[in-house]
């Protein structure tokens, strides 16, 4: 068996939108060791003059044998996204090394409530802990607050309707809110917060995950209303 990270050459099985501007790649990686919610991947592109570059994306699930799914944001004046969503095709290889990382986890054995809060790709993560209690059959509390631009960049918008039993998810929007919304679309905030996550005195863990400005807000709301530092874990996707 390879080493955890060493470099493997997985294949495209699937590429499926997930909004305008990302999409779920399917993976098949020889010999996946497995992972926890909340770990990455790094993946390497070499060209022909041998420039090479490599970016790290979240696992969004748990595995399914030798398959793995990113999801992956176009960024259009990005180097490598747009490549992946835009060029990558089913049959394609690509090097990859994981899984990386063993803080930002979930472990399906923890008992405390949690609260995941998503800004823009910063769900995919957030969804792989979501996705790992139901496999799990954990009846841990969960409570998920996503901001989003507009309701159509909601990811795994069908999955997340259909919702778990013990799953609460509030949406932010931070450019259009939907008609009925009674909140008017505005980057998130204390009252955000406060409404839809859990009391510290109920010791959740947080995850929050998203863009630098964004991650920086959450977290400093989180400890400012007395959540324990300890327990606010963060991801910065830069
Ligand atoms: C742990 C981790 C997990 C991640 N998971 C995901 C995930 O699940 N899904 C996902 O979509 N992304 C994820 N990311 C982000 C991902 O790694 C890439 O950063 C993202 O896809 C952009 O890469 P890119 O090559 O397209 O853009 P880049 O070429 O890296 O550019 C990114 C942005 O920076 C700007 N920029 C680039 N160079 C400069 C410069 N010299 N000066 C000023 N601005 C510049 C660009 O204009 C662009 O807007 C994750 C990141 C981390 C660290």
């Amino acid at each position: 068996m390879a080493p955890r990270l060493a470099w493997r050459v997985a294949k495209l099985v699937e590429s499926r939108p997930e909004t305008d501007s990302a999409h779920t790649l399917v993976l098949e990686v020889p010999d996946w060791p497995g992972h926890l919610a909340g770990q990455h991947v790094d993946v390497r592109l070499t060209a022909e003059d041998g420039y090479s570059t490599q970016r790290s994306y979240s696992v969004a699930g748990p595995a399914n044998g030798d398959r793995i799914e990113l999801t992956v944001q176009r960024l259009s004046d990005g180097e490598v996204s747009p490549y992946l969503t835009d060029v990558f095709a089913p049959g394609d290889p690509i090097e990859l090394r994981g899984p990386v990382g063993g803080w930002f986890v979930w472990r399906p054995t923890a008992t405390e409530p949690v609260l995941l809060v998503a800004g823009g790709s910063g769900i995919v993560p957030l969804m792989a802990m979501i996705r790992a209690r139901r496999e799990a059959g954990s009846r841990v509390p969960f409570r998920l607050i996503y901001s989003v631009r507009t309701p159509e960049d909601v990811y795994y918008a069908a999955e997340l309707r259909r919702g778990a039993p013990g799953l609460d998810i509030a949406y932010v929007h931070t450019r259009t809110a939907p008609e009925q919304a009674r909140r008017p679309a505005k980057r998130i905030g204390l009252p955000d917060v406060t409404t839809h996550g859990w009391p510290p005195d109920f010791q959740p863990t947080c995850f929050v995950c998203g863009p630098t400005g964004f991650v920086e807000t959450v977290a400093d709301i989180l400890v400012a209303v007395g959540h324990d530092p300890q327990r606010v874990k963060t991801e910065r996707f830069g």
